[in-house]
């Protein structure tokens, strides 16, 4: 029985002592070593200073912060290219906007991104045509493969993982902040690609938050695979940088200020 007692005090003790252990371990090593920097260490290098951008009206679109990649100058599809040939993209372009044109395809960046912030403005056709899925319907395709559903969602019922700012298929956006058909609307997006090891085998799966209207709509998601209508497909692997590219679902929707700005690995 003493031997017993024994037994369970020095349980107790043990216990304790684990207790008082773990209560100190946030002093100790492992988070220093992983942080690398102790708080408010002078020795840790300063952020890189850059120049903020300005918000668009509905008039004027804002200037991007002065590190981002300009990837529309208001003027031309220089930077995109045909999904379907990989020649010119066969979009229009307008006064400082460009617009899809129906049964041309897809657009795509020439050049390849991976983990971004990105920053789209777009407009759905005013007066509207059509219901459902069938109105204002195009969409944001990080790495090609992701959908940021754009829809005109003003007055218009749709299947909640389908409606503007949803990922498509997979998570509807928070709330409905869409603006009226033909209002500039703006979408936010920072994207965090999957990762792969050697094999293939997937390490990391992509996440991202949208912004809708300034409005969080999607809170650090987690992306089950790439976007299909009515399949929730597995990744596949895949390079850490792809063309971002804007859907074609025959309607003319319009594209202002699009810029995007890389993120480094932890940021
Ligand atoms: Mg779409």
């Amino acid at each position: 029985m003493r031997k017993a007692l024994g037994l369970v005090a020095s349980s107790v003790g043990l216990a304790l002592l684990l207790t008082v252990l773990m209560t100190i371990q946030p002093y100790a090593a492992p988070q220093d070593a992983l942080q690398k920097w102790v708080p408010n260490d002078r020795n840790r290098p300063e952020p890189p200073i850059i120049t903020p951008g300005t918000f668009s009206t509905q008039e004027h679109p804002g200037a991007p912060p002065s590190d981002a990649i300009v990837l529309f100058n208001g003027h031309d599809l220089s930077n995109w290219e045909s999904v379907k040939d990989g020649g010119p993209a066969k979009w229009t372009v307008g006064d400082g906007y460009f617009a899809t044109v129906p049964g041309t395809g897809y657009i795509r960046t020439k050049a390849a991104y991976g983990d971004c912030q990105l920053h789209v403005e777009w407009s759905a056709p005013n007066p509207p045509h059509g219901t459902d899925q069938d109105r204002g319907n195009s969409g944001v395709f990080l790495q090609g493969l992701y959908e940021i559903q754009v829809l005109d969602s003003y007055n218009n019922v749709t299947y909640a993982d389908g409606e503007a700012a949803a990922v498509y298929g997979q998570y509807p956006p928070l709330v409905n902040a869409a603006r009226p058909p033909g209002e500039w609307q703006t979408y936010d997006i920072v994207f965090h690609g999957p990762r792969f090891d050697a094999s293939g085998k997937l390490l990391r799966k992509a996440n991202v938050t949208v912004f809708f209207n300034g409005v969080l709509v999607q809170d650090h998601v987690e992306l089950t695979g790439p976007t299909e209508h009515h399949q929730r497909p597995p990744y596949k692997p895949t390079p850490e940088k792809l063309p971002l590219s804007l859907q074609d679902h025959n309607h003319p929707v319009r594209f202002r200020n699009l810029w995007i700005r890389e993120l480094k690995e932890g940021e």
